[in-house]
């Protein structure tokens, strides 16, 4: 037996040995303080929770669902967007609802490219865009995000090649791993660029919910024309802590929307139907609790800059998601320093280099344990004179 090319194809996960190093360490009986992952800490709310288990005792959820996942949590969608974001959607042509957004970021080039064809990626990025790469076949070209540009492409830097050649650029703010967010004049460039080069955008809104300093991250689809080119990507796994449920959608063009629908009649049946109700009532009800989940993410955010700016290590406060993207000491690679940090300081983070080649000189660091813990992971940092 064999595995496919297809499956040979797959990029290595560059993160499994962090997760090895790191559970040999606790295994050891280490107090490892584990900054590098991304799996929100806090529990899913209660009224959500609640919405599951009164939706799971209606035997009308035990059926299959609709392919195309409930009317109701469509619906729930494009009153989200019009609440948060004063988007209009249709229900029937600009909603798809998924497993979680990793699985539509995966889809899109399966569904929308040939093999061989050019796709624009950023770098450093979320590592599962090249998951779709591999699966599709198809080609990729990096869009570097470098500090002096904000973390954000500079598509004067693409080629007259690239832009003919792309069919999908996908982009992601707030931004997984560097903390950055979009402008409104960055999506509108984004947007002359899809038209006048005929390539179709995703922006990948994963961290949509968590904008600091009393600023509300941009939708991509607040922009004039954007549903003309691309699709947003939302998922409720951070800003409702709903990680494990597994659910998501995409908002936008309809063709786009046809195309994640169409591979996924043949891929799946949709969502246990009470997963659907109660993530309709996560974007319907109260969204006190998204309110706090961002106070406490920036408190945690606070504690981390501050601690860091004392003992001289000089970084840049992120404007949203969940991570800090910290430079290295001098010296040192970003895989030479995070194994430093995990040897010698009991402190796990994810080297930069995993990203992306522009990630190298940075570490990520998650900001999903307390301010104490924060605190003493750069305490012990602090010891090792460092900076
Ligand atoms: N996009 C980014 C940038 C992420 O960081 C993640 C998860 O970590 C996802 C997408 C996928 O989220 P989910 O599949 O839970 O919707």
């Amino acid at each position: 037996m064999d595995f496919s090319n297809r499956l040979k194809n797959l990029p290595t996960q560059f993160f499994a040995t962090l997760v090895q190093k790191v559970t040999t360490a606790i295994a050891e009986g280490r107090d490892v303080i584990n900054l590098g992952q991304g799996n929100p800490d806090q529990p899913t709310p209660e009224h959500i929770v609640k919405a599951l288990q009164e939706a799971a005792t209606n035997p009308q959820t035990h059926k299959y669902s609709p392919f195309r996942g409930t009317n109701e949590l469509k619906q729930a969608a494009v009153n989200f967007y019009k609440r948060e974001y004063n988007v209009d959607v249709d229900p029937n042509t600009e909603v798809a609802i998924m497993f979680g957004t990793k699985i539509g970021l995966v889809e899109l080039p399966l569904a929308m490219m040939n093999e061989n064809e050019l796709m624009l990626l950023p770098d450093p990025g979320y590592p599962d865009y090249l998951s779709g790469v591999g699966l599709a076949s198809v080609k990729y070209d990096t869009m570097p995000l470098l500090a002096k540009n904000n973390f954000l492409p500079d598509y004067t830097a693409l080629t007259d090649e690239q832009k003919q050649a792309a069919k999908l650029m996908y982009l992601n703010y707030p931004n997984n791993p560097t903390g950055a967010t979009a402008t409104k004049e960055f999506f509108e460039e984004t947007v002359a660029l899809a038209k006048e080069s005929n390539i179709a955008v995703v922006h990948d809104f994963a961290y949509g919910g968590i904008g600091f300093d009393d600023v509300k991250p941009v939708s991509f689809l607040q922009i004039a024309g954007a549903k003309e080119v691309g699709v947003e990507m939302y998922t409720l796994s951070k800003t409702y802590n709903m990680a494990g449920w597994r659910v998501g959608f995409a908002v936008g063009n309809p063709k786009m929307i046809e195309a994640i629908n169409l591979i996924q009649d043949h891929l799946f049946v949709s969502l246990f139907p009470a997963v659907q109700a109660a993530a309709a009532a996560a974007l319907n009800e109260d969204q006190q609790c998204v309110d706090e989940l961002v106070s406490l993410y920036e408190g945690r955010r606070n504690a981390l800059i501050d601690a860091c700016t004392a003992i001289g290590w000089h970084v840049q406060a992120p404007k949203g998601s969940f991570f800090a993207w910290l430079p290295v000491a001098e010296g040192y690679t970003s895989e030479e320093f995070a194994d430093l940090l995990l040897d010698k300081a009991d402190v796990a983070v994810a080297a930069g280099n995993g990203f992306g080649t522009y990630g190298e000189g940075y570490v990520r660091v998650g900001l999903l344990v307390n301010e104490e813990r924060l605190k003493e992971a750069v305490d012990r940092i602090a010891k090792l004179n460092l900076f």
